[in-house]
């Protein structure tokens, strides 16, 4: 599926609405921005917008203001900062589809930016009202979305508005659906995936969709107490989705038959407590004690894991390891991300956690793509169709639009 993006129209002149993600983090019970990752990955979009020499009417939301004004989650900060990154002013209207906001995206010259308030704040955002919809996308002559993170959702302003005007992705949506449906679609093989995290039962369809497709699956995190214990081992007090152990004794067959070999950890890193600093021990997956809770992947699968996800044409992974939040259980996390970012295979990293912890320690930049979206990454690995996606033009009825 290919679709649209802002290289294929002819911006002069135009004003662009762009749905962006700008759901950044505060350092907590202050208006200060603690990480402004998500506003510096929106700048590639603007700035290419602006060199066009398109005006920018940017929509965002931030935080779950649930349809009310909150004077805690309004854009004004985000505009400073994203003003600050431009070198250029950044107006902001307390204000997304009334006559403040059409006056100041109608004054906008070419290049101009301005930055509507907290989409969430008009409760028919999020019920994807379409006179809302209608009256966002009124604002402008073409609508972008760069906001993948938001894409799972059908929003007025993820969705609803890209019905009402040529509708194309923004960069960085364009190089997530490259990336992820890269896996899906045309991976460089051999493909493994690698996954963890703490539950199989948010892991059940990624699996499903997987299976048969992937060459290799990697299982770690709190989800391989389920499936060792599926296989027969005690685990001890580990994390253990009892109602899913025949549905992972059957995948693990099932996938076996569809030539995924799915590997399990051979060893396990377990403590009675997850503390820092709380006694530790390496085992074996058949001599978990009782009482004990598999925190992290076991060296020797560390070590097995990263040199066999090395030697993959690519590698998607979704869910940390272990808990890689507390030391010491990072280090199974840690050694399958240095192999991935020391590996020449196209890395695909998806998943909130994921990504936090691929940040941590350092090897984000070595990847081949860090998607921003956790929950949206997740539903397109599962093979879903984004709302925020699939509402955008396809490439093919641009060109054919564009007459060539
Ligand atoms: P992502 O956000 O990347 O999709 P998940 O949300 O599925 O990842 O899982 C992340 C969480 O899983 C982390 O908070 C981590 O601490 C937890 N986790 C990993 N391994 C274990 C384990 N063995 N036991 C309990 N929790 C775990
Ligand atoms: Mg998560």
């Amino acid at each position: 599926m290919t679709k649209r993006t802002v290289r294929d129209f002819d911006w002069r002149g135009k004003r662009a609405l762009v749905r962006v993600d700008f759901n950044v983090p505060f350092e907590r019970g202050t208006r200060r921005i603690s990480d402004d990752v998500r506003i510096r990955e929106a700048l590639p979009t603007i700035a290419y917008l602006r060199e066009q020499g398109a005006s920018v009417v940017l929509c965002a939301h931030l935080g779950r203001p649930d349809g009310k004004r909150d004077a805690n989650l309004q854009l004004e900060p985000v505009a400073e900062r994203l003003s600050e990154l431009l070198g250029a002013p950044v107006p902001y209207v307390n204000d997304a589809v009334g006559d403040e906001a059409r006056a100041a995206a109608e004054t906008l010259e070419p290049g101009g930016v301005l930055l509507l308030e907290n989409v969430r704040f008009w409760p028919e955002e999020e019920r994807n009202d379409p006179a809302f919809a209608a009256a966002l996308a009124s604002l402008a002559d073409a609508y972008v979305n760069d906001a993948f993170g938001t894409a799972h959702r059908a929003h007025a302003s993820t969705e609803g508005a890209a019905h009402h005007l040529p509708a194309m992705a923004g960069l960085l949506m364009e190089k997530e659906i490259a990336f992820l449906g890269g896996i899906l679609e045309s991976p460089a093989r051999p493909l493994a995936a690698l996954l963890g995290g703490a539950k199989v039962s948010d892991k059940l369809q990624v699996l499903g969709r997987l299976i048969g497709h992937a060459d290799e699956l990697f299982v770690g995190g709190g989800m391989a107490g389920t499936f060792l214990k599926a296989q027969g081992c005690e685990i001890g007090a580990s994390l253990l989705e009892e109602n899913l152990t025949g549905f992972c004794a059957e995948t693990m067959e099932r996938a076996a038959a569809a030539s995924t070999p799915i590997t399990l950890p051979e060893d396990v890193v377990v403590a009675e407590r997850i503390e820092e600093g709380a006694p530790t021990e390496a085992v074996p997956v058949g001599a978990i004690p009782p009482g004990a809770m598999i925190l992290d992947i076991g060296p020797r699968a560390a070590e097995r894991y990263a040199r066999r996800l090395a030697a993959m044409g690519s590698v998607v992974w979704n869910g940390p390891m272990g808990v890689f939040e507390v030391e010491p259980f990072h280090r199974g996390t840690q050694a399958v991300a240095e192999a991935l970012a020391a590996s020449g295979a196209v890395t695909v990293i998806g998943g909130g956690s994921t990504a936090e912890a691929v940040a941590r320690f350092g090897f984000a930049e070595r990847m081949s793509h860090v998607s921003t979206g956790g929950g949206a990454s997740l539903e397109f690995l599962e093979g879903k169709e984004l709302p925020g996606v699939a509402a955008l033009d396809d490439a093919e009825d641009s060109r054919r639009s564009a007459g060539t």
